[in-house]
């Protein structure tokens, strides 16, 4: 879940492993560490905090090797603590372990090793891979490591190294990313090509169980039979200023403002303006099984939820085909009635999410056909599902998810399109459609411009403590997103609610200090959203009304209006969406909170 960098070359791998380490510190993290091979032993140096302070308690010491392993921590097993943060030391003193995931069973591993005698020193579930290693050693790390592994159940990225093997590291995973890279006689492996992108391009992907052996002659890889294989060298497009903040005070904000071209991006290649109709190169062969499925699912979790609840409402609407979106983390564990005749979208930005693996797993178990739709070209997501589309959106750095949503909607709004146009909606509909479509990015643009008079109305509420967030049908979603986007953020507490459900409830929070964000474009339920606004505003609720561009009623009942261009419903939440970040990352500014790293969150929850 967190960060692993390591580095095996001719040249010093502590500053290399060090640089890797803050480009991986996006991912949320409560500590961090070094271990580096200096001929002797192990050098290790470990802090709470921010990799900079790791850096300054290193820099005195003038670590210097040309075999390193760090780690990011994000404590999931005791407390962020020095003693807890990797890397993990043997109790011999010569094997140091970095760890990313979670060992389900290391209690009964620990009980059992401490009857031996062993002593831990911290309380990890990842010491237990130090001390299982260490017993299994008898001179080769990776025979250990396979051995120590076999009796571990649980998830895990791995980098291990061995005083006595002084020029080598090995790593592998199960159910946790981790990949290795290849340089001019340096190698790395890292939990995130991000880390070591300003070094290597050429990338080798790990699968579950196999063992890659690195060393400064340079990569083997082990099946999970042991065999000896040969792995494909993959080469990485993207540059590394993508994974940087281009001007932008902070991430989150580069990536709302990219959004034209993200959105762009997603449907690059796939709309056919000329016929109506889209094209995904990844599931178009699997068209005919989603039409003739008897249960249609979106699984996923947090803000992929939210674009579940889209896709849903577009699947149900424009192509009539009935669909179920559901928890990824309430799926796996309710019996879910899927089987083979059952197709389950699994939704994912990073495509690593274990809840969203979890319930892929359940589902195949199921002999139901599992496709996915996520960001992480390569991710496990990717590679555990039969068939999917790439949302395209880069690298997303921001904890708080922004143009992921928006490309995710937009994926699922092409697949929507060639779903309806195959169940008979007109070709004229679905030219319409690709219009709107094709339209976006400049809307976008256009929304994009209001930022400034955002940021105005986040000054006058940054000190709100509750937010109410109304819309109606598919805007529902959007109001979820945009009060889970405030949560995450800036915690300020807040609701997203279906409009007309307010008065069943939350009306009784409303007074003036209660802020309600009401999303009323001008549709088919604009005069009940209308008739809302004014049930707020007579209990002296203050109201941002996000409405349709040139809507000069709602200026006379809200107190502030936001315009969006018109919309038909297949973009209009890609568009509703993008005020509502700007208005909690102006928030959370206001509130000079940590945008990009939010307090408790991870970039990519990869334990259940
Ligand atoms: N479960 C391990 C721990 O708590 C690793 C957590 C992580 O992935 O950072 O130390």
């Amino acid at each position: 879940m967190c960060g692993i960098v390591g580095y095996v070359g001719k040249n010093n791998g502590v500053p290399v492993v060090m640089e890797g380490l803050q480009r991986l510190e996006y991912r949320g993290y409560d500590s961090c560490g070094i271990a580096l091979l200096n001929g002797g032993g192990i050098e290790l140096e470990k802090v709470t905090g921010k990799v900079s302070e790791l850096m300054q308690t290193i820099a005195p010491r003038q670590m210097k090797s040309g075999v390193a392993i760090g780690h990011t921590r994000w404590a999931t097993h005791g407390m962020p603590s020095r003693a807890n943060a990797h890397p993990h030391i043997s109790q011999d003193g010569k094997i140091a372990v970095v760890h990313n995931g979670i060992i389900e069973n290391y209690k009964v591993l620990r009980d059992e090793l401490e009857n031996t005698g062993y002593i831990f020193s911290s309380e990890t579930d990842t010491e237990v891979l130090a001390a299982l290693i260490c017993q299994a050693y008898s001179g080769n790390l990776e025979h250990a490591v396979r051995e120590a592994l076999s009796y571990v159940v649980g998830a895990y990225g791995l980098a291990i190294i061995h005083a006595d093997e002084p020029e080598k590291i090995v790593c592998t995973r199960k159910g946790a990313p981790l990949i290795m890279a290849v340089g001019e006689d340096e190698y790395f492996v890292a939990s995130d090509v991000a880390a070591i992108l300003k070094y290597s391009k050429n990338v080798i992907y790990l699968e579950n169980d196999e063992i890659g052996v690195i060393t400064r002659d340079g990569i083997k890889t082990y099946s999970s039979d042991d065999e000896q294989i040969s792995k494909k060298i993959h080469k990485i497009t993207f540059k590394l200023e993508e994974v940087e903040k281009s001007g932008y005070e902070h991430f989150m904000l580069k990536e709302i403002f990219s959004q034209p071209q993200t959105i762009y991006d997603a449907m690059r290649g796939r709309l056919l303006p000329e016929e109506g109709n889209a094209h995904l190169g990844g599931i178009d062969h699997m068209t005919g099984a989603i039409l003739h499925a008897d249960q249609r699912y979106f699984t996923a979790c947090g803000t992929s939820w939210h674009a579940a609840l889209i896709g849903e409402m577009m699947f149900e609407q424009f192509a009539r085909l009935p669909c179920e979106v559901e928890y990824a983390s309430e799926f796996r564990y309710r019996e879910p009635l899927v089987d083979a005749k059952s197709i389950v979208f699994a939704i994912s930005q990073s495509g690593e999410t274990a809840d969203t693996l979890a319930a892929i797993q359940e589902a195949k178990q199921r002999d139901a056909k599992v496709l996915g739709i996520c960001n992480v070209v390569g991710s496990s997501i990717a590679r555990e599902t039969e068939a999917g589309v790439y949302i395209h959106a880069g690298p997303e750095i921001g904890v708080a998810s922004t143009k992921a949503f928006t490309s995710q909607v937009t994926v699922l709004s092409l697949l929507t399109l060639k779903l309806a146009r195959l169940m008979g909606m007109s070709q004229e509909n679905g030219k319409a459609i690709c219009q709107s479509l094709q339209k976006l990015p400049e809307n976008v643009e256009w929304v994009l411009k209001q930022a400034d008079q955002i940021a105005e109305i986040a000054k006058l509420y940054s000190d709100a403590s509750n937010f109410l967030y109304l819309g109606r049908g598919v805007n529902f979603p959007v109001a979820l997103e945009g009060a889970l986007k405030l949560k995450e953020i800036s915690y300020i507490h807040a609701e997203g609610y279906p409009a007309a459900e307010m008065k069943h409830g939350p009306i009784a929070l409303i007074d003036e200090s209660m802020p309600i964000v009401a999303i009323a474009p001008q549709d088919k339920t604009y005069d009940k959203l209308i008739s809302n606004i004014e049930e707020v505003k007579a209990r002296k609720g203050r109201v941002i009304a996000l409405a349709t561009q040139g809507d000069e009623r709602i200026k006379d009942i809200a107190d502030h209006v936001l315009y969006v261009p018109p919309a038909l419903s297949f973009t209009a939440p890609i568009l509703n969406v993008i005020p509502l970040q700007l208005l909690s990352y102006y928030i959370a500014v206001e509130r000079g909170c940590n945008v990009d790293q939010p307090r408790n969150l991870a970039k990519s929850v990869t334990v259940e």
